[in-house]
């Protein structure tokens, strides 16, 4: 008898400072606690894309970081009736994939392994501060360089932006996901940032304060990278942290990217 698919998860909270907590949002969401792992993936969302990929890898559990039904605690009582919601649930069920959120308990992990891993994605990681953690002091650094480096290191053929390509950015907070704007005032406020590089941004509080502040010659700005692509690199970090402690189990990362396109 190999792994149970609760060993793995029992496993990955023991390593969390604080977990498990009462009402975290990390739980099994389907499948079986009890059966042998064939295989993990782990990913930023339980796409239909990494369902059907995770079936032809023969792995039955999916670590994800966001839920699977478009609700934070994965409620579908008002899912019922919609063909979308059916469908997917049906394909796990019919496969026996167990879905288990690892979502909190990343966060909560010292240091939080979202930001970890975007960090070893940029190659940031001499300039990460201790606390807050989510704060990094790049010399010399300027709007353009910061720009060219996250479209470079991830991939991605544009970014939005608020601020000019000259402008200093040196202060650096990776606000990844969807913080909210209270965390993204926080760092330009109480961390003294040039810079917030987030998931989501608030376009009528975050962008407008930050145009406000350039027209009265302060030095903000604001880089949107989107949610997933801002988070996924931490769940790929999840292999190279957690393969060492399972050798026999075969681990894949799936990148999902961005759902929104550019026409
Ligand atoms: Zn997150």
């Amino acid at each position: 008898m190999g792994r149970t698919i609760q060993d793995v998860i029992d496993r990955i909270i023991s390593a969390v400072p604080g977990a498990p907590q009462e009402d975290s949002v990390d739980t099994l969401k389907s499948g079986d606690p009890q059966q042998e792992v064939t295989g993990i993936v782990t990913t930023f969302t339980a796409t239909m894309g990494v369902l059907r990929r995770a079936v032809e890898l023969n792995a039955n559990l999916i670590i994800t970081h966001e839920p699977t039904f478009y609700d934070h605690h994965d409620c579908t009582d008002w899912l019922q009736n919609d063909s979308v919601y059916q469908a997917k649930r049906d394909f796990i069920a019919r496969h026996n994939l167990a879905l288990w959120r690892f979502h909190d308990y990343w966060h909560m992990y010292q240091p939080d392994g979202i930001i970890t891993g975007m960090v070893k994605a940029l190659g940031w990681e001499a300039y990460r501060q201790p606390e807050p953690s989510a704060l990094l002091i790049i010399p010399g650094m300027t709007v353009a360089q910061v720009v060219a480096t996250v479209k470079e290191r991830l991939a991605l053929p544009t970014l939005r932006v608020v601020g000019s390509p000259e402008q200093s950015c040196e202060r650096i907070a990776l606000l990844m996901g969807a913080w909210g704007k209270e965390k993204q005032f926080q760092a330009f406020i109480d961390w003294k940032v040039d810079a917030v590089i987030c998931g989501e941004t608030v376009e009528w509080a975050t962008c407008e304060y930050v145009r406000d502040a350039i027209a009265l010659g302060e030095n903000k700005s604001l880089v949107i990278v989107g949610h997933a692509k801002s988070e996924e690199e931490g769940m790929h970090y999840l292999v190279e942290w957690l393969q060492p402690q399972l050798p026999n189990i075969p681990l894949t990362y799936l990148a999902v990217g961005d759902p929104v396109t550019t026409l």
